[in-house]
């Protein structure tokens, strides 16, 4: 599993997204024949200037890479949004799910550990692990 993005990083991701030219960026290849091929990233206001965001002359890749460049700036605010909305829908769910297990206790008595919360059809607590802690933990409630 990829080491988790903290929350840090990514504010730091998001300051250098937001400071970035405007999007979205262009990636272009400029063939100079015999010199060999120019790539570029621009943006709206660049292109406007004439000047690149970013020339690549070095790149052992410079077409791959302009690419990613450019793709990066309408990708990285997206993804940003993305992290953001699923880590709050992920702490939400954790959040539901340890009040459904206050609500479902593991308890002892003489037949052994029983939810604190659910009862059988006849009455008396459910056996440990209840239907709902059984759900809960991946398994299949009526199992
Ligand atoms: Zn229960």
């Amino acid at each position: 599993m990829p080491e988790r993005i903290q929350p840090e990083q990514l504010a730091a991701y998001e300051r250098v997204t937001d400071d970035a030219s405007d999007g979205p960026w262009e990636a272009t290849g400029d063939d100079h024949g015999s010199d060999g091929i120019e790539y570029g990233v621009w943006s709206p206001r660049s292109v406007q200037n004439g000047e690149y965001i970013a020339e690549l002359i070095t790149s052992e890749q410079p077409e791959a890479d302009s690419v990613f460049i450019a793709t990066a700036r309408t990708a990285m605010p997206k993804l940003i949004a993305e992290v953001k909305e699923i880590h709050a829908t992920a702490c939400s769910l954790a959040e539901q799910i340890r009040r459904v297990r206050e609500q479902h206790p593991r308890e002892e008595n003489a037949s052994g550990p029983v939810c604190g919360g659910c009862v059988n059809a006849y009455e008396e607590p459910s056996a440990w692990p209840c239907p709902t802690i059984r759900a809960l933990d991946g398994g299949e409630p009526g199992a």
